[in-house]
């Protein structure tokens, strides 16, 4: 399944794509991802996203696009996947209809996931992640609460904060986001492809709503 989840910063969506991920066998494609691993390079598309992304702001759409487009060519992701963190506004998505327009290959399924910005927060002072294997924990959650170290590697590293985790940047990035990302939930809609699900609760809770999503996205496209 070709897939996109939609939620504002912290909403949980990134923990649902690892583990949709590791049921579905398809890749997750996340922009924040790629473009810290441009950063890390070094690469000038890196260089230019890092200016952006430590003011907390977004980084510009050609950037973003020329990115997902390099990532869509590879050929893992030939079977599908799980976008994350892009579109982010309407010129990406017309970007990405246009993408795969060019190969045959529309999308599945939209999945918006709703939660309130209080919680938004909450999540976002609590996020962790391993700078191993990328897991990411939630010490706020009763699952995480008091972990330092990765458990997935056997050399359990630190968990670290990204720097642009903060209150300051969190705020920056909620408006940012209603501004540029409401508009594509209206488009969306109007396409038939969105499915909204509560996004409050326990990850087991918010995965068995997203799977019931996705289902209901397969029987309308075999209908
Ligand atoms: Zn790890």
């Amino acid at each position: 399944m070709r897939i996109v989840l939609l939620g504002a910063p912290g909403s949980g969506k990134g923990t649902q794509a690892q583990r949709l991920v590791a049921r579905l066998g398809v890749p997750q494609i996340s922009t924040g991802d790629l473009l810290r691993s441009a950063v890390a390079r070094g690469t000038p598309l890196g260089l230019r996203a890092k200016a952006a992304m430590d003011a907390g702001a977004l980084v510009n759409d050609e950037i973003v696009i020329g990115i997902i487009r390099e990532r869509l060519k590879e050929p893992d992701a030939a079977r599908g996947y799980v976008l994350d963190g892009f579109p982010r506004n309407l010129a990406q998505a017309q970007a990405l209809a246009s993408m795969l327009a060019d190969i045959q290959a529309p999308l599945d399924a939209v999945v918006l996931f709703e939660v309130d910005y209080a919680e938004i927060a909450r999540r976002i002072a609590g996020r962790r992640t391993c700078p191993n294997c990328g897991t990411i924990y939630n010490v706020h959650d009763a699952a995480s609460r008091g972990i330092t170290h990765c458990r997935n590697c056997d050399v359990a590293p630190l968990l670290t904060q990204r720097p642009d985790d903060n209150e300051q940047t969190v705020t920056r990035r909620l408006s940012v986001y209603d501004e540029q990302t409401l508009p594509l939930i209206g488009h969306y809609r109007a396409l038939g492809l969105l499915r909204s699900i509560n996004a409050m609760g326990s990850v087991a809770e918010v995965e068995s709503r997203l799977h019931k999503a996705l289902a209901a996205s397969a029987q309308a496209a075999r209908a």
